[in-house]
């Protein structure tokens, strides 16, 4: 049976790559979404072993010193890191595996795997991704500024990534993704 495929999901907080995602799974069953552990304190209505898996600073480190991560990074004041196991199962029984991450994992990833398709999620302007971080209500104001420059850092990134995907509307942006990795199964054939 063919390996599936390694994509990497990339873009700044609020830019709505949760929501292109949820709708990327619905439409497509190969795809599967790594799950995450991260130090991060869970948002109202997110699940433990579904959006993440919560965990310690020191269950973090843990999992470092025991080589259980694919690749980690801070990103503002939390860990967030990739399990390796259940991404490189999921790849050899054929699916397409999405890593939803920053840049800095991304960089560990692309060493990694050469091969993996990566693919950067752009707002419309920076004035519409601050909107939409202030609307979610989840994170405080000092939160929200640290996200947007940090948004802003990142989308240096993008150029390098193989696709620049822009969620002015989440139906297109989800028909583009969609798109990007049928072509890719092509090309492999
Ligand atoms: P959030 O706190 O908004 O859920 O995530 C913050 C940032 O961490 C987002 O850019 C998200 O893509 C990234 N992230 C989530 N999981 C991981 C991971 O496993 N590794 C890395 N490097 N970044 C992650």
């Amino acid at each position: 049976m063919a390996k599936g495929q390694l994509i990497v999901y990339t873009g700044a907080s609020g830019v709505g790559k949760g929501t292109i995602m949820e709708q990327l799974l619905a439409d497509n069953d190969n795809l599967r979404l790594s799950v995450s552990a991260t130090t991060r304190a869970p948002r109202p209505g997110e699940v433990d072993g579904v959006n993440y898996h919560y965990v310690s600073r020191e269950e973090f480190e843990r999992m470092i010193e025991n080589d259980l991560l694919l690749e980690y990074a801070q990103y503002c004041d939390n860990m967030y890191g990739t399990p390796k196991a259940s991404v490189l199962d999921l790849i050899e029984k054929g699916f397409d595996v999405m890593l939803e991450i920053e840049v800095k994992g991304y960089e560990q990833v692309k060493k990694l795997f050469p091969e993996c398709v990566t693919i950067f999620v752009l707002p419309p302007s920076i004035e519409e991704l601050e909107r939409r971080l202030r609307k979610r209500g989840t994170e405080t104001d000092d939160v929200i500024a640290q996200r947007l420059s940090r948004a802003v850092e990142e989308m240096e990134y993008a150029p390098a990534f193989d696709y620049q995907v822009i969620n002015d509307d989440v139906q297109r942006a989800k028909t583009e993704i969609l798109n990007i990795i049928a072509n890719i199964k092509n090309e492999n054939k």
